[in-house]
C-alpha cells in the first residue's frame, strides 16, 4: 500500500484541501520559488508577448507531480492579463467539447490542458490545426447529411502539462514554441516554500521544522504543503500551534514518513533489493512478489 501523505499526484483530494491548495498557490512567478532557469525564461517570453500583444506562443510543461505545472499555468495567464481556462486530456473526449471550449476562448487566452498525453488521437488531430492556425474544421453529422465547418479562432496560447513527456506524439510536440521541464526541488527551496505556506495559513513555525518537513517531501512542493497542513493539526493539539522540530518529528512519523520521506514499502522494497536480491538487478514482478504487492 503507497502512503497517500507522499503522493505527488494527490490522492483524491477533498474540498476543503483542494481550498486550502489554491490559496497557497503563488500567483507571481517572483512568488515562485526554485525552477529559476524556467520561470527566468517564461517571465521573458510572457513579457515581451504582453509587449506585443500577441498571444504567448504554446507551451509544453512537463515534470512529475506537484511540481507546479498548473500554478504556472495560472501564473502565465495572470502575468498576461488574460483569461485562464482549465481541462484536462482525459476530459476532451469529444471534437464538440473540443470546439466548445476553443469558440469561447477569448484573444490571447491562455487553455491549460493538464495531463495532455492523455487527449486521444483524434482530439489531437483538431488540436493541430487549432494550434497552427487558429482554425478547426468539425465535422457536423446530421444523420442524413454530413458539413464540414471551419470554424476561425481568436489567437490563444495553449499550456499542456504532463508528467509522461515520452509519451506525447512528435506532430504534437513539435507545435509547442516554448518547453520547459520542472525538476525536484532542492531541501533549501523547499523550507522556504514550506515557511512562506505556512505564514499564509498564520501558523508559527521554527526554521528547523520547516527544513525538516521540506527535507522529508520527495523534493516536491505538493508533498511539502500536505505534509505541513498535518503536522499543523498535530501542533494544535500539542503545542497551541506552534511547530516545533520535536512536534513535526513526531507528527511525520505518526504519518509513516520517515527521515528520508520514504515510508514502509519503500523501506521494504529496498531493503529487498539490497538484501534479497544482493543489490540487483530484479526483474519487477519478482520484487513485487517478494514485498507482496
Ligand atoms: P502540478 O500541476 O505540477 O501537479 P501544482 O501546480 O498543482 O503541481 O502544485 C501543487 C501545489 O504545490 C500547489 O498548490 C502549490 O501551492 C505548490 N507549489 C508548487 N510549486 C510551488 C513553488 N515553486 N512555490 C510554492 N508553492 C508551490
Amino acid at each position: 500500500m503507497r502512503n497517500e501523505h507522499l503522493e505527488g499526484a494527490g490522492s483524491p483530494m477533498t474540498e476543503e484541501e483542494l481550498a486550502v491548495e489554491k490559496t497557497l498557490r503563488p500567483s507571481r512567478f517572483s512568488e515562485f520559488r526554485g525552477q529559476k532557469t524556467v520561470t527566468d525564461n517564461l517571465a521573458v517570453f510572457v513579457e515581451a508577448a504582453r509587449g506585443r500583444q500577441e498571444a504567448l506562443d504554446h507551451v509544453l510543461l512537463h515534470g512529475p507531480p506537484g511540481l507546479g505545472k498548473t500554478t504556472l499555468a495560472h501564473i502565465i495567464a495572470r502575468e498576461l492579463g488574460v483569461h485562464l481556462h482549465i481541462t484536462s486530456g482525459p476530459v476532451l473526449d469529444k471534437p464538440a467539447n473540443l470546439a466548445g471550449i476553443l469558440t469561447k476562448l477569448e484573444a490571447r487566452d491562455v487553455l491549460f490542458i493538464d495531463e495532455i498525453h492523455r487527449l486521444s488521437p483524434t482530439i489531437e488531430e483538431y488540436l493541430y490545426s487549432a494550434m497552427e492556425d487558429f482554425r478547426i474544421d468539425i465535422l457536423l453529422d446530421s444523420g442524413q447529411s454530413t458539413q464540414n465547418i471551419s470554424l476561425s479562432l481568436l489567437p490563444f496560447t495553449l499550456i499542456g502539462a504532463t508528467t509522461r513527456a515520452g509519451l506525447l506524439t512528435a506532430p504534437l510536440r513539435e507545435r509547442f514554441g516554448i518547453k520547459s521541464r520542472l525538476d525536484y526541488y532542492d531541501n533549501d527551496t523547499l523550507q522556504g516554500i514550506v515557511q512562506r505556506a505556512a505564514q499564509l495559513l498564520a501558523t508559527p513555525i521554527d526554521t528547523k521544522a520547516a527544513f525538516e518537513i521540506g527535507r522529508r517531501s520527495r523534493g516536491t512542493p505538493r508533498i511539502a504543503g500536505h505534509l505541513l497542513r498535518r503536522t499543523r493539526d498535530f501542533a494544535q493539539i500539542k503545542t497551541k500551534g506552534h511547530i516545533t522540530l520535536p512536534i513535526t518529528n513526531q507528527a511525520l512519523s505518526a504519518l509513516g514518513v520517515d527521515k528520508n520521506g520514504l515510508d514502509d514499502m519503500d523501506n521494504s522494497i529496498l531493503s529487498t533489493l539490497v538484501d534479497k536480491f544482493d543489490g540487483g538487478p530484479v526483474g519487477l514482478t519478482n520484487l513485487a512478489t517478494s514485498v507482496n504487492e
